[in-house]
């Protein structure tokens, strides 16, 4: 077929989504899938929720609603950001269908083609996804064991300045990032903000496994806590509650989040009523902080399984990260250089995500991403010792 508009050339499948056609096979183990485990949700309680609401609420929930989102969410959303030191009204606020949605509107608003946007590297695939589909270049910036080098995005900023370049923003992943579980430690965070605040260029952070610290005593101050006016903050409750549901939302200086919210509405009118009210009871209930404790104890506990395994089975060449929450580790070997490690891993009978996948141009990488979040300590054995085989070329 031909006739589709230039930017159709930026928009490509997710490499993620391609490999859970094969983790549907149930002998293949997959370490692919950031997905949360849902089993720690109670069931009943979810669904008598559910049904009050439409008994209770069909009229407004059945009905057309509003663009700005449901006030009750939005209230629930400033309680959950005032966690990580963030200090918004409702009015700062705009629900979307899930952080994806609102990572393509805010790159909508934001991005002529041609721009730049600066990213770790590597960074999220579902993000290369949107930046390409909106013809932007994504320039990555070398990232250290506590996340991107705040002096090489000064320099990187700089150097795009000099020639004329248009940097629409800065996209960081600040928390357990995906791929690599690096956090940015507080001082890393000030440091970047004040980089870019010197610069007046917009941080987008991109923040759903904030949450989900392994001790969640003490989280780590969010950058749009540190300066609202130069941080657009993506939250959402996939991780959290439930990623069916579709529900994020982003924070944003109000001009920013009326122009936001009316680029939403041309796409989806408004996120679902049901969902967003759903979101709202459950988060808001008694029932939601204990079944967000079980569920980080269960991702620790497989975190710590698959520690062990890569400890027993991995080459001395090989190094991996040390999550300190979230769903992800990022091994790094240099047997892995050069190899399409993705149909190797899948004759060994495991999935997991190739490093490529995570650099705009597709680079060769010595590294892969693996989720720990959605698979049985057991099992996560079993798929290390698979990749171990395929890495060995067995
Ligand atoms: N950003 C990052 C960094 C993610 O890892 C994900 C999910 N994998 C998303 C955004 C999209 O999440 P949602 O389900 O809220 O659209």
């Amino acid at each position: 077929m031909t006739g589709f508009a230039s930017r159709a050339d930026g928009f490509w499948p997710s490499p993620v989504r391609a490999v859970f056609e094969v983790a549907r096979d149930p002998s293949v183990v997959s370490l692919a899938g950031g997905n949360p485990d849902l089993s720690v949700l109670p069931a009943d309680a979810v669904g008598d929720i559910a049904s009050l609401l439409l008994r209770g609420r069909a009229g407004e929930i059945l009905q057309y609603g509003s663009g700005a989102g449901m006030d009750g969410l939005r209230e629930l959303v400033v309680k959950l950001m005032a966690r990580g030191g963030s200090t918004v009204t409702g009015a700062d606020i705009l629900p979307t269908t899930g952080s994806q949605a609102g990572l393509d509107l805010v790159t909508k608003l934001y991005c002529n083609a041609g721009d730049v946007i600066l990213a770790e590297g590597p960074t999220y695939v579902g993000a290369l996804g949107v930046f390409g589909a909106y013809e932007a270049e994504v320039q990555h910036v070398a990232m250290d064991e506590d996340g991107i080098v705040p002096d090489a995005v000064a320099e990187a900023l700089d150097a795009l300045a000099t020639q004329g370049r248009r940097v629409p923003f800065v996209y960081v992943i600040p928390s357990f990032q995906n791929p690599t579980g690096v956090t940015m430690p507080e001082e890393r965070r000030r440091e970047l903000v004040a980089v870019c605040a010197q610069r007046d260029v917009m941080i987008v952070e991109d923040d759903p496994y904030a949450l989900l610290a392994f001790d969640r005593s003490e989280p780590v101050p969010s950058m749009h806590g540190m300066d609202p006016e130069h941080v657009i903050h993506l939250g959402s409750f996939s991780k959290i509650f439930a990623p069916g549901l579709r529900v994020g939302w982003m924070a944003a200086p109000p001009e920013v989040r009326g122009r936001l919210q009316i680029a939403g509405e041309s796409v989806v009118i408004h996120p679902s009523n049901l969902a967003q009210s759903l979101v709202t009871s459950w988060v808001g209930s008694e029932h939601w902080e204990p079944a967000l404790d079980s569920a980080v104890a269960l991702y620790k506990e497989r975190w710590d399984a698959m520690n062990e395994a890569l400890t027993e089975y991995m080459p001395q060449t090989a190094s991996w990260t040390t999550p300190s929450g979230g769903f992800f580790t990022w091994v790094t070997a240099e047997e892995l250089q050069g190899r399409d490690i993705l149909a190797e891993a899948v004759a060994h009978g495991v999935v997991l995500v190739p490093g490529s996948a995570s650099y705009m141009d597709g680079r060769d990488s010595d590294a892969v991403r693996l989720a720990f979040s959605g698979v049985a300590p057991a099992r996560i054995r079993e798929g290390v010792r698979r990749f171990a085989e395929a890495l060995r070329g067995d």
